[in-house]
């Protein structure tokens, strides 16, 4: 309650505090009603009364304009939380609701890397505007601490789920054709939470803030651009997820996510040409989990670089384990995130294990999405990219095919190989258009002075038909699926046996 009072008090002297005259007016206003009534009767009395009306009005003091524009954060907040206290209060009385929307742009800390904090900040303030503008007239719009934004909505009967959740995609909408900064037109997105004010967990207007917030959080960990309602389990599943951030730290920590090696292999000859490191988590409860399960809590749990750490290590002691067995593998392909790619200490960190290992750069293939590369405005992926091919690591261009990067941009990065996609590689030995694409790719490849791998190979007949048409190297569950480290040496020796009694599959002068 001392908190309302304070707002209301603050909101009148600092709406009035800048026009002294005005502030006297409203002290004197009994007083000057009192004497125009005396010395000059009901025409002096009207004439007054217009006159201050119009006073008031030319000062731009008139309420009830458009939604209230975002302004800085902090203790605007408050204002927010001033006006939802009073409309939760109200409900009773007046039968109407009012509910809290709150959007949280995706990847704000990326942005902010990137493309530094004068154009995050000039990019969250034309957000503000574009926000209001997307409101009703009486909603508040207020800039939250973290660069998020507070929506309360103006008390109304209809506020339901569904009202929500079609006003939370239209405010979401209102950035989707982009944001220009200095003549470069950013593309962002945000996540929304939301909670209805009959929701709220406690009947307050901080409370009611709060639970949207707790919504939008929810809902950035399903972004980009999720909408989430707020329920009453969603607190304790935040919980859960604090623990599961702990519980991955520690799983980093001793070992239980660590990579499986899948084989690459020639399709000249057979022989391995490298092994991919895919990483698991051996979680002690529910058994070997895959990436899709976890990675994106290891990025959300800000562990991508102890991830990176973790999988370098287990892969360069995989190639000193195999050397010493006297199995030549030339080299472990590792997976490099967008985000590893921005770490500026990527390229040392990496150079001075390889030095600890004693390891040439050569062993070591970078595996980097096409989309990473076709999108090239970050600058330090750009210069870490260039560095770890100058030190010597076979850049692999992952899941080819299905980006879109330039031709430009794959001899700039001197991209080693191309991983051709699944997607191209399924049924290839009996789908005439995978042949197309694939002779496309490999002489598209073949004429960049690229080497070729195709992903995901399944069959035999997959395998020998992607041999005739070209491709050099081959890797997917018909070879073999990805395995512990443990299991390598004795694959290794069935494939090499197999190998020498076999006939060579198909060669380039085979294919058509
Ligand atoms: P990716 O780099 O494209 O890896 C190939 C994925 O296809 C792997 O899935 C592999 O198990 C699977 N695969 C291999 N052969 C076949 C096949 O013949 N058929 C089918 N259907 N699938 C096959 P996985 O291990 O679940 O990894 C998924 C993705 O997770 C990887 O896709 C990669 O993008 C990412 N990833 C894996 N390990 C790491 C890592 O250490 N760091 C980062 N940043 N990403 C990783
Ligand atoms: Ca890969
Ligand atoms: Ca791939």
């Amino acid at each position: 309650m001392r908190r309302h009072l304070r707002f209301a008090l603050s909101g009148l002297t600092g709406n009035l505090s800048g026009k002294p005259v005005l502030r006297y007016a409203v002290i004197l206003l009994p007083l000057i009603f009192s004497l125009a009534f005396w010395f000059g009767g009901g025409t002096a009395l009207i004439g007054i009364g217009f006159g201050v009306t119009l006073a008031f009005v030319l000062a731009g003091h008139f309420p009830g304009a458009a939604p209230s524009g975002a302004t800085d954060a902090g203790s605007v907040q408050d204002r927010l939380i001033f006006m939802l206290d009073k409309a939760l209060q109200d409900a009773d009385r007046t039968g109407q609701s009012t509910a809290c929307l709150v959007l949280r742009m995706d990847q704000a800390t990326r942005f902010g890397d990137l493309n530094g904090p004068a154009v995050l900040a000039d990019v969250l303030a034309r957000t503000a505007d574009r926000f209001v503008g997307a409101l009703r007239e009486g909603d508040v719009v207020v800039r939250l601490p973290g660069g998020g934004f507070g929506l309360g909505l103006r008390p109304g009967r209809r506020l339901d789920v569904e009202t929500m959740i079609q006003l939370a995609a239209r405010v979401q909408a209102a950035v989707s054709a982009g944001i220009s900064v200095n003549a470069v037109t950013h593309h962002i997105t945000f996540s929304a939470g939301f909670c209805l004010g009959a929701r709220a967990p406690g009947q307050s207007g901080e409370s009611l803030l709060a639970a949207a917030d707790l919504a939008a959080r929810e809902a950035m960990v399903h972004g980009p651009g999720a909408i989430r309602a707020y329920t009453a389990d969603l607190a304790l599943r935040q919980g859960n997820r604090m623990a599961l951030s702990d519980a991955l730290s520690d799983a980093l920590e001793n070992g239980e996510i660590r990579p499986y090696f899948q084989p690459q292999i020639s399709t000249d000859t057979g022989s391995i040409s490298g092994f991919e490191a895919l990483v698991r988590w051996h979680h002690a409860d529910r058994g070997v989990l895959l990436p899709g399960d976890f990675l994106p809590m290891i990025d959300a749990a800000g562990l991508s670089e102890r991830l990176v750490e973790g999988m370098l290590f287990h892969s360069l002691t995989a190639l000193i384990a195999w050397d010493k067995a006297g199995i030549r593998v030339p080299s472990v392909g590792i997976n490099f995130s967008t985000a590893d790619l921005s770490n500026p200490k990527l390229v040392e960190k990496l150079m001075w294990e390889l030095d600890r290992f004693n390891l040439a750069p050569e062993r070591l293939s970078v595996e980097i999405l096409e989309t990473v590369v076709a999108d090239t405005d970050n600058d330090i992926s750009v210069r870490n990219i260039a560095a770890l091919a100058d030190l010597g690591c076979g850049i692999d261009l992952d899941d080819f095919g299905t980006g879109n990067a330039s031709i430009a941009s794959i001899r700039r990065f001197d991209v080693r190989r191309i991983k051709i996609d699944r997607s191209f590689v399924t049924h290839v030995d009996t789908d005439r258009g995978q042949q197309r694409m694939i002779s496309a790719l490999v002489s598209l490849a073949d004429r960049l002075g690229l080497d070729t791998l195709a992903e995901g190979v399944e069959t035999g007949g997959e395998h020998a038909m992607l041999a005739q048409l070209g491709c050099r190297h081959v890797q997917g569950f018909g070879i073999a699926r990805p395995m512990p480290f443990e299991d390598t040496l004795a694959w290794i020796s069935a494939h090499d046996a197999a190998r020498i009694t076999l006939p060579r599959i198909g060669n380039r002068a085979a294919g058509g």
